[in-house]
């Protein structure tokens, strides 16, 4: 085995540990954060006075998913 060989196989087992090793960001996105005092309000595209507060809900007039409005 040569000194470029070697040099390669260093580089790309550092690079492995590094990536194995690499400290995990605090992810903020996936926590929740509860704001009771902002209300979500989902309306249909199509049906406006078809509105809901609750995420993922259908129009109950034509089962499409309910756009955030506010
Ligand atoms: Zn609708």
């Amino acid at each position: 085995m040569n000194r470029i060989q070697i040099s390669i196989l260093i580089s790309v087992f550092s690079l492995v540990i590094s990536c194995g090793t690499a400290p995990v960001k605090p992810d903020t996105t996936n926590t929740p954060v509860i704001d009771s005092t902002h209300q979500e309000v989902y309306q249909c595209p199509m049906h406006p006075n078809v509105v809901s507060n609750t995420k993922g809900s259908k129009c109950t007039e034509c089962s499409m998913a309910l756009k955030k409005v506010k």
